[in-house]
């Protein structure tokens, strides 16, 4: 069997503990390979095609993972998407085929919803959320939401336009799938923090030692003492981001992006190698 030679793709990647996990991956399955960190600036992609995508890679890849800010852009390059990456309309994860071709997946799904499972278990049927961010992680959140019939997702982002086409995007797969689950912008919506069950960051606050917003802060001391809050987040050495911290010191059920990066990297290295490694190998790998 050749080596499986992967990647990330994203920037910035200092923070990135994927290797640690495809590594006690390859370990555990004792396949070939190695897993390394390919950090393009924004003003460096110039990539507009498959072909294109390719050329602007290092090395020749088995396949690789994208994280912030690339996963809606790598969306439009590959050739083909799995049903996962077309729900959500983003995808993380590339398999390279040996004629070139591109197919693209999405594990966030998988790794939100089994890290929820695990971890947080709350019964959100019929409750409304509050969703922080408007881009790829956040789609994959929507769907997980979706699945579970949640009542009302309300999301607040910084740029009002890409809010839009956030809430337009997710509005038309209500309509043909027949999903009762509403979804509106915080503009849209005059809501009350007592009224809301699940906090949900999907944006990147908290990624640095930043000070978490004030409006935030507010809003943490207004939520009901079993709102659930699930910072996506994750910092080195088990460092609590920001958001997570903070929900954590409030005594919310809290947990931080930890856990849903072991599990979409179980479901990647699965999309990869066909090999489906036990989820304990990649949480062990973080400590977890
Ligand atoms: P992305 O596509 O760049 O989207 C980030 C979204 O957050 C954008 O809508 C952005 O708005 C918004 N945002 C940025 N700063 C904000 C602020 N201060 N207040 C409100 N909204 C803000 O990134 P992504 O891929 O979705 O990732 C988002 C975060 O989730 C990252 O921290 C990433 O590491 C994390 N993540 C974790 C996992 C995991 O397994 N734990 C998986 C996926 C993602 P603008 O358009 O204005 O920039």
């Amino acid at each position: 069997m050749s080596d499986f030679r992967l990647g990330l793709l994203g920037h910035p990647l200092s923070h990135s503990l994927s290797p640690a996990l495809h590594n006690a991956a390859l370990q555990y399955t004792g396949l070939r390979g190695n897993y390394r960190l390919i950090d393009i600036a924004p003003e460096k992609f110039t990539a507009n095609s498959h072909l294109s995508l390719i050329d602007l890679l290092p090395e020749k890849l088995s396949g690789f993972n994208i994280t912030i800010p690339y996963k809606e852009k790598i969306y439009q390059l590959v050739n083909e998407h799995t049903k996962e990456a077309i729900e959500i309309g983003a995808v993380n994860t590339v398999k390279i085929h040996p004629d070139g071709k591109l197919s693209g997946h999405n594990t966030d799904l998988f790794g939100f919803q089994e890290s929820f499972l695990n971890y947080l278990n709350a019964d959100l049927n019929g409750k409304n959320i509050l969703l922080i961010g408007a881009g790829g992680a956040a789609k994959a959140v929507v769907a997980g939401l979706k699945q579970m019939e949640v009542g009302k997702i309300i999301v607040k982002s910084r740029n009002k336009d890409r809010l839009s086409s956030f809430i337009a995007e997710t509005k038309i797969s209500e309509q043909t799938k027949n999903i009762s689950t509403q979804i509106c912008s915080v503009d849209e919506n005059n809501f009350d923090p007592s009224q809301i069950s699940a906090l949900i960051n999907a944006s990147p606050i908290g990624m640095q030692e930043e000070v978490l917003p004030s409006w935030l802060n507010d809003f943490l001391d207004q939520v009901p003492h079993d709102c659930v809050c699930f910072d996506l987040v994750y910092r080195k050495n088990k460092a609590k981001p920001a958001f997570a911290y903070a929900a954590l010191q409030r005594k919310l059920p809290t947990i931080d992006g930890l856990p849903m990066l072991a599990y979409q990297a179980k479901e990647a290295f699965r999309y990869w190698t066909s090999f489906d490694v036990p989820a304990e190998i990649f949480l062990r790998a973080l400590n977890l």
